[in-house]
C-alpha cells in the first residue's frame, strides 16, 4: 500500500464514523469560494487571514481531504510522551472535547531511506488495523498527518502496561493457574481472529500484549504483520523475534502461514508458567540447539521434507521429542491438559501444529480452575503486591519460575529482529 507521510492521508485512510459530537471538530470555515489548480473547491480558514501584527497575510486554503485531516488532528491533544519503538514515538493523548477520553498517539518517524519516507513497519501497522477490529486487538481510532508531515496513529491508549512486566515482576505480582488460563484465552482469540483473517502478525511476545484497564489484554505492533491468503508467495523468514521464531523460520522457510504463530503463543503459554522465557537462545545457531535440547529434534521422521528446508542444520546428537510426561514436571502448574495444549503448539513439523481455531476448542478451557474475570487479573505493580493468585497460595510458589532464582531476562535482546549471521 503507497502511504505517504509527505501528503495528507487520503480520505480513505480516514475513518468514517467519527463521533458528531465533538465540539473541536471542525472549523467555521469561510464561505469564500475558491479553487486549486484542478478546479477542486478549497476551504478558506478564517482565523489564518490576518498576520500576528493585523496586516493581511496570504489565505491558507485547504481542500475537502486536508480540511477532513485537520478536523481530525484537532479532535485530539497530544501530552507526554509514553514510549519510543524503532520506527515510532508513543505518545499520551486525550480527546479534545473530553480530556478524560485518554488516547495513545502514535508518531511515525520520517526516514528519508524509505520511499515516501516511511517505514515499511509503519505502512503494515496502519493497514491492518484498519482492517482487525476486535477486543483482543488494539484499536486504532484514527488516523492524522501533522504540519511536519508525520503520519500520526491514534490508538486506543492501554495503561496497565504488557505481559512481559507482569511475568518479570516474580517479587510484586503472583498469578495462578487460572490468571494464565485467561491471558491465553484473550491471546488465542486474537490471534484466531487475525488468522480468520487471512492476517499474520508475525511478532508475537509478552511485551506486544498490551493491557488495558478494565483487564483485557490486547495485541499490538502489527509492524511485521501481512497477509497469507496466497499460498504460492513467498515471505521472509527473517520475522518474530528469536525466542518466540518457529522452527521452520529458523530453517529458512518461505512458505508458511498461521502455524508460526501459533509456536510463538506456546512460548508465550510456557513462559506465563515458568515466568522465564523458555528457549532464550542468544543466535540463531544456538536457538535451533535449545528446541532440538528441548523439544526434540527435527528429522524426517517426526517432520517429512525439513531436511529440505534451505537452512536445516541441527545439532549431531538427534534428540527424540519429548511426550507430555516429560513436560509435567516443569509446567504440570496448569494440568494435564494444559499441558496436552502447550505441547501441540510446540509440534516441530507446521503441519501437525495445532490451528488457533482448534486450540480455542480445547478441552483446557472447560476444565478447572475456570479463566479469572478480567477484572480480577493481577495488575502491573504499583509498589507493593496487587493480588495474591489463590493457585498460587495453594501450590507455595509453583508458579514462580526462574525468574525468581535469578535468571535475568536480557533486557531488549528479544525486543529488536534479529537479522543474524544465518540470514541470507
Ligand atoms: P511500540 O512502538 O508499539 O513498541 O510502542 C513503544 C512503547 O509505547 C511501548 O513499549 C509502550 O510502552 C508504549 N505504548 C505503545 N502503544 C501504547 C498504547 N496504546 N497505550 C499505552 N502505551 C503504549
Amino acid at each position: 500500500m503507497a502511504v505517504s507521510p509527505l501528503v495528507a492521508p487520503t480520505i480513505d485512510m480516514l475513518p468514517s464514523s467519527r463521533p458528531a459530537s465533538s465540539p473541536g471538530k471542525r472549523l467555521p470555515t469561510s464561505t469564500v469560494p475558491s479553487s486549486n489548480d484542478n478546479g477542486t473547491p478549497r476551504l478558506l480558514l478564517p482565523g489564518n487571514r490576518l498576520g500576528p501584527d493585523g496586516g493581511a497575510t496570504p489565505a491558507v486554503t485547504l481542500d475537502p481531504i486536508e480540511q477532513l485531516n485537520e478536523d481530525e488532528k484537532r479532535k485530539y491533544v497530544k501530552g507526554k510522551k509514553l514510549g519510543e519503538g524503532t520506527y515510532a514515538n508513543v505518545y499520551l493523548g486525550h480527546a479534545r472535547h473530553d480530556p478524560s477520553v485518554l488516547v495513545a498517539i502514535k508518531k511515525i518517524k520520517v526516514q528519508q531511506q524509505y520511499q515516501d519516507g516511511m517505514a515499511p513497519d509503519a505502512v503494515r501497522e496502519l493497514k491492518y488495523l484498519r482492517e482487525l477490529h476486535h477486543p483482543n486487538i488494539i484499536s486504532l481510532l484514527s488516523v492524522f498527518s501533522s504540519k511536519d508531515q508525520n503520519l500520526n496513529l491514534v490508538l486506543e491508549y492501554l495503561p496497565l502496561g504488557d505481559l512481559e512486566m507482569l511475568i518479570r515482576d516474580v517479587d510484586r505480582v503472583r498469578y495462578g493457574a487460572g490468571d494464565i488460563k485467561a491471558w491465553m484465552g484473550m491471546l488465542t482469540r486474537a490471534v484466531w481472529f487475525c488468522h480468520d483473517n487471512f492476517v499474520l502478525h508475525r511478532d508475537i511476545k509478552p511485551n506486544n500484549l498490551l493491557i488495558a484497564a478494565d483487564g483485557e489484554v490486547k495485541l499490538a505492533d502489527f509492524g511485521l504483520a501481512r497477509a497469507f491468503a496466497d499460498p504460492g508467495r513467498r515471505m521472509t523468514a527473517n520475522v518474530i523475534t528469536r525466542w518466540y521464531r518457529p522452527p521452520e523460520l529458523l530453517f529458512g522457510a518461505r512458505h508458511y502461514g498461521g502455524a508460526v504463530d501459533v509456536w510463538s503463543v506456546g512460548m508465550v503459554f510456557a513462559e506465563l508458567i515458568i515466568r522465564a522465557p523458555y528457549l532464550a537462545g542468544n543466535t540463531e545457531v544456538e536457538q535451533i540447539a535449545l528446541i532440538c535440547k528441548q523439544i526434540g529434534t527435527p528429522t524426517e521422521d517426526n517432520w517429512p521434507g525439513v531436511t529440505h528446508l534451505r537452512e536445516y542444520t541441527v545439532p549431531s546428537d538427534v534428540v527424540p521429542v519429548w511426550g507430555k510426561d516429560a513436560y509435567m514436571g516443569r509446567f504440570g502448574a496448569v494440568g494435564a491438559d494444559g499441558v496436552d495444549l502447550l505441547v501441540r503448539t510446540v509440534a516441530l513439523d507446521p503441519k501437525k501444529r495445532i490451528t488457533a481455531r482448534e486450540m480455542l476448542e480445547h478441552r483446557w478451557w472447560r476444565t478447572d480452575p475456570k479463566p479469572t474475570p478480567k477484572e480480577e487479573l493481577p495488575r502491573k505493580s504499583a509498589g507493593g503486591e496487587e493480588k495474591m493468585g489463590a493457585d498460587l497460595k495453594r501450590r507455595n510458589g509453583l508458579l514462580d519460575g526462574e525468574g525468581s532464582n535469578g535468571v535475568q531476562r536480557g533486557a531488549k535482546v528479544a525486543r529488536k529482529l534479529d537479522f543474524g549471521a544465518l540470514a541470507k
